[in-house]
């Protein structure tokens, strides 16, 4: 999949946000990797780099750079499979990284998304 169409996907999945959520992440990039870094175990598809917006502290911080969420397309691709899965993977990964940037651990995001999965299956 080429680049135009990961940024169509990024950009219907903000789309998708709600208003509240989507107007606070004005202050956060959104970048697709080739590859990921290494890493000991699992597939790493995306990552939050910044200060969370519950950080104590964030307000005061000025000339700081910009939060970022980096996507990693050869690890999306890998667990998508197939191409047309690929839109919601790029999805779940990027609202699960929307979600550190709104200061939740790794571990509650995992149950939020079990909770998510959950009903959608319903
Ligand atoms: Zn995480």
């Amino acid at each position: 999949m080429d680049h135009a169409s990961y940024e169509t996907i990024i950009q219907d999945a903000i789309s998708a946000l709600p208003d509240q959520i989507r107007d606070r992440l004005n202050d956060v990039i959104i970048v697709i990797e080739q590859e990921a870094p290494p890493r000991q175990r699992g597939i790493l598809l995306g990552l939050y780099e910044g200060v969370p917006l519950t950080a104590w502290g964030r307000g005061e911080m000025n000339g700081k750079l910009p939060d970022k969420i980096t996507l990693f397309q050869q690890s999306i691709e890998q667990v998508a499979g197939t191409e047309e899965r690929i839109p919601d993977i790029v999805r779940e990964t990027l609202w699960h990284e929307v979600a550190h940037y709104f200061g939740f651990d790794h571990d509650h995001i995992g149950k939020m998304e079990e909770r998510w999965r959950a009903k959608r299956q319903q």
